[in-house]
């Protein structure tokens, strides 16, 4: 399982990898078409031409972490059997664990980068010592990182034990998937998973079971999963995040998401139970 640490590795010491970040991306070193793995020390060093490991990120058994930007314009020129990949292709590619700690590095820098000074006082800030922040010396702001929850939900029918799933207007393909929505401050993710549900497509629910989580690294969710059960009302899309929603039965499901997002998961779930 891994350790988030923030300080107390000695990089001249026991086995280290490496993340490097350029342009949102990141660089791996590839096994043909299918395994990645992260970099080596050296590996890293070279491709930064200095010492690498500007942030640690944690560890996974006896091996540290490390996250590292590469600063460049354009796409860098990368050594053979090197790739500068984005996130989601990296799924399946990267070991399960690693992908995670690779969305650990692009979130983490990204915050970095984007609190170097007061938001407050406008003064340049440190990172802290005692925890993952970054800390006004002057007016003592402590900024940690950003994380936006988000609920996702599964409504089902108890009458006729179909479900309603809804399709984006931004995706260019036909898909549909479950409801899902950022919390807004001074909501309960209950109180989120009403609002949102009876904004996208007008219908009540009751009866909301917590399902589990994932960590959205595109750019920093939280997705909270639940299934909810129908209690009343029409769908009536809101023709904007939206744009149709049905409810179906088990066997006439459409395109829906992959099996890793949690949408995927809780839409598995449900057929596992209904289907
Ligand atoms: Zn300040």
């Amino acid at each position: 399982m891994f350790e988030p640490l923030h300080t107390g590795a000695d990089p001249d010491v026991g086995e280290h990898r490496h993340m490097i970040v350029a342009r949102s991306r990141v660089i791996v070193r590839a096994h043909g078409d299918a395994a990645s793995r992260s970099l080596y020390r050296d590996e890293a060093a070279e491709l930064l031409g200095r010492t690498p490991g500007d942030l640690l990120l944690g560890r996974l058994g006896d091996v540290h972490y490390w996250a590292s930007h590469l600063d460049v314009d354009l796409d860098p020129e990368l050594p053979d059997d090197h790739v500068l990949s984005d996130l989601r292709s990296l799924h399946g590619r990267l070991s399960d664990d690693e992908w995670n700690i690779a969305g650990r590095a692009t979130q983490l820098l990204d915050w970095q980068r984007d609190h170097r000074f007061c938001g407050r006082c406008g003064s340049r800030t440190e990172p802290a010592s005692s925890m993952r922040a970054m800390q006004c010396p002057q007016c003592g702001l402590t900024s940690f990182p950003r994380l936006s929850p988000a609920v996702i939900v599964l409504i089902e029918r108890e009458d006729d034990g179909r479900c309603l799933l809804g399709r984006n207007g931004l995706w260019d393909i036909p898909m549909y998937s479950t409801l899902a929505g950022f919390v807004e401050p001074g909501e309960t993710l209950e109180d989120t998973v009403h609002r949102e549900v009876f904004e996208e497509v007008g219908v009540r629910v009751k009866e909301i079971r917590y399902f589990g989580s994932q960590p959205w690294p595109f750019p920093n969710s939280l997705m909270l999963g639940f299934v909810a059960t129908y209690d009343s009302g029409e769908i009536h899309v809101d023709g904007e995040e939206v744009i149709d929603a049905q409810w179906f039965a088990p066997d006439e499901l459409p395109m829906t998401p992959p099996t890793m997002s949690i949408a995927g998961q809780l839409i598995a779930d449900w057929l596992g139970r209904v289907g």
